[in-house]
Order: C-alpha cells, then structure tokens, then sequence
C-alpha cells in the first residue's frame, strides 16, 4: 500500500522552493546554503530579541570571573579567602554583575562568578569560596538538576 509521503510535499525553511520527492524525510531544506543561511536569520532573530545590554552585561560578568580565577589554584581551591574590595575593583571587578546567590540562614548574602562566590566583610574586604556546581537526578522528572555547592 502506498503511503502518504509521496503526496506531502515540503517546502525548504529558508527559501519556501520544494524539496525533491524522494529526498531523505529529515531533509528540510533544499541545500548546504539554504541551512546555513536559516540557521544565520535564526541566530540574528534571537540576537535582536534580546536586551540591547545583554551583551555588555555578559562581557562584565566574563571580565569578573576572570579577575576571580587569578584567585583559584589549579586544584579548583582557592588561594586566599579575603581580598580587599579595593583590589578587585582596581583591577576593573565590578560585584554588581554575577550569576547566582546564595543567602545563608545567618542572612550573609553571597554572590557568584560561575563557581566562585564573593560576599561583603567589614573593612571592606570580600571573602572568597569555591562554590562548584553538579547534577543530580530528579527522581519524578528524571531530569537533570544543577545544584551549586554552599559556601566553606
Ligand atoms: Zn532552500
């Protein structure tokens, strides 16, 4: 019995000209050029969806944890755990910019560049904590779930 597909006739994404009968059924364009090119409009389109700041808010969070890293030993540790603000900052830190928090019950609020945190001393001075991320595995929805570590 013959079936349906030779009646479906698809049209390329990119340029709506139809794809040959008897192309492969995942072929949804009609070349090399039309994917590319669809895949160029896709990325300009979510580009121009974004926040016109998204860009520089990303570049200040990258420049930060940079800055953090020179922090960080090659064994993920840290290799002190206070650093005057002043420092940071001079070196074009700016704390305002980060990834996620963590409040601890005592109410201390630590902020995050990736997997290192930063949270407020007195004298004007952060403290420093290697928070590393990992997965687990959600029993009902079986997805996999990103959890930070707590600060040390
Ligand atoms: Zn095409």
């Amino acid at each position: 019995m013959p079936t349906q597909e030779k009646n479906e006739e698809r049209f390329c994404l990119f340029c709506d000209r139809r794809i040959e009968t008897g192309a492969r059924p995942e072929k949804v364009y009609c070349n090399v050029d039309c994917n590319n090119n669809y895949n160029s409009r896709k990325k300009a389109e979510l580009k121009a969806q974004g926040s016109p700041y998204q860009t520089e808010i990303i570049k200040n969070i990258k420049n930060n944890y940079q800055i953090l890293l020179e922090y960080k030993s090659s064994k993920g540790q840290l290799k002190t755990s206070k650093i005057p603000i002043q420092e940071l900052v001079q070196k074009g830190f700016k704390p305002e910019f980060f990834t996620s928090c963590y409040q601890e019950p005592n109410h201390r609020l630590w902020k995050c560049c990736f997997d290192i945190g930063y949270t407020e001393e007195a004298n004007y001075y952060f403290r420093l904590s290697y928070m590393p991320f990992h997965y687990y595995i959600d029993e009902d929805t079986q997805e996999q779930v990103i959890v930070q570590s707590k600060p040390n």
